[in-house]
């Protein structure tokens, strides 16, 4: 149909859908995917497709950078990686034009999706939706590389592991889309990972919050940034699964809505990539923790749980964790740096710790959520070597080698595996 008669046609709605790398993984699930935005386009809907690289691609392209170079120059590490994202924005749109769609695709630049210099983990600054808006308009579906974008200077970047999604609600916001749906391998977001707990529920709604707390906690379901940006322009924001056509997916809210049927905890999310670090014997004086952390921040290093403990005789242990990838740059920095200028006694490390978290918005109301999970844990022999709580959340961190029992006697102590009333 030409686009001319296109336009005439009552347009429903702006829809952003994003297909993860399994949903892209081979020709013929390309082709699947060309089908569902085709039965979209059917409807009558204006379609947006964001995706990721084919699965497995973006760790090929990481382990053959690191076979070049040790410590892969940034720069030009983005300018590897993100060509997985450019070979399914093509491959996907050659799908779309043989079932006899119009479709173009867009790199990060060519959209340009701005964002700052902190390549492999940068951040978006802001989407020109003009040209896009534009292509909609005469018919076309348009395909944007996720995981992408450029800085002020036109350098390549990446949003970090999982950026895709991130990609996918941006557009949505950009664009004020009426839905943007992300389609993964499993058909919703669950009490906790299906692949590690097969009782796990899926939820059909789950709220914002909840969501932040389980994707920053490890729930790779959803990049958090993703999550941070439904939050912050109100995207209505769908989980569902590219496998199947049935099903309602997982629905982000913003309300409270029905929280007297919710079940007090939602769900159980876990880390695997911690590593955890004491800087032992510190000087207990005031402007101690800075001048740990400082020089940690300095360095983009994310700080996540921290410790530290009373001050006896004068001195004091003080602990973090860190994403284990950034573990050996985090030790380098307090053994050379920071421990000699603040003459801490020692600096230890432990590259082999795990993170439990119960996450649900029923616990601002309910007391005894954190002596359960410890007894249940105790109950098990399993060690917690730290604790943090918020408002809606109960973290632990632990010995790799216990999290997946954890995760599984937690969901079961927390009646997660059951239907509730
Ligand atoms: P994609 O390639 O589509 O982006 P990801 O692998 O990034 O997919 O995310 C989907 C995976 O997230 C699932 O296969 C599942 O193993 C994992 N996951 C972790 N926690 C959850 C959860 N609470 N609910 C659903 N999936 C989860
Ligand atoms: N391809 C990128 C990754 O593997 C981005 C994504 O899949 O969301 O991390
Ligand atoms: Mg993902």
């Amino acid at each position: 149909m030409p686009p001319s008669q296109k336009r005439h046609r009552h347009i429903v709605a702006l829809i952003v859908q994003k297909y993860g790398g399994t949903s892209m993984g081979s020709p013929e699930r390309i082709r699947n995917v060309a089908q569902r935005v085709a039965k979209y386009k059917a409807q009558g809907h204006q379609v947006v497709v964001v995706v990721s690289a084919m699965s497995g691609e973006t760790n090929r392209l990481i382990a053959l950078a690191k076979e070049i170079q040790k410590n892969p120059d940034p720069r030009e590490l983005d300018v590897v990686i993100s060509t997985g994202e450019q070979v399914t924005i093509g491959l996907l749109c050659m799908a779309l034009k043989d079932i006899g769609l119009q479709a173009k695709s867009y790199t990060g630049g060519q959209v340009r999706i701005l964002t700052d210099d902190a390549h492999t983990k940068a951040r978006i600054l802001s989407i020109d939706e003009q040209n896009i808006r534009a292509d909609l308009d005469n018919g076309s579906v348009i395909v944007v590389a996720g995981f992408q974008g450029v800085d002020e200077h036109g350098n390549i970047t990446t949003l970090g592991r999982g950026g895709s999604d991130t990609t996918g609600v941006a557009i949505a916001a950009a664009l004020r889309a009426d839905e943007c749906q992300i389609y993964t391998d499993v058909d919703g977001v669950y009490t906790t990972d299906p692949r590690v707990v097969p009782e796990a529920r899926r939820l059909k709604t789950i709220t914002f919050e909840e969501m932040l707390e389980m994707a920053s906690l490890g729930s790779k379901v959803l990049q958090i940034r993703s999550v941070e940006f439904a939050g912050k322009y109100k995207v209505k924001l769908r989980v569902l699964s590219s496998f199947t056509d049935e099903g309602e997916g997982t629905l982000i809210t913003f309300e409270e809505e029905n929280k007297m049927e919710k079940a007090i905890i939602s769900g159980i999310a876990f880390n695997r990539d911690e590593a955890k670090i004491t800087v032992l014997g510190v000087p207990d004086k005031p402007g101690i923790a800075y001048q740990i952390l400082g020089p940690v921040s300095d360095a983009n290093i994310d700080v996540d749980m921290i410790i530290q403990n009373v001050g006896v005789d004068g001195t004091t242990d003080f602990s973090f964790t860190v994403h284990r990838n950034e573990f050996a740059k985090t030790m380098d920095i307090l053994k050379n740096k920071v421990q000699p200028h603040i003459g801490a006694r020692d600096v230890v490390g432990d590259n082999k710790a795990a993170k439990v978290s119960v996450v649900g918005v029923g616990m601002r109301s309910h007391v005894g959520i954190a002596s359960q999970m410890f007894r249940t844990l105790a109950e098990e022999g399993i060690n917690i070597q730290m604790i943090s709580t918020s408002e809606i959340k109960i973290s632990v961190v632990i010995d790799e080698k216990y999290l997946e029992l954890a995760v599984r006697v937690l969901h079961k102590a927390f009646d997660l595996d059951q239907e509730t009333a």
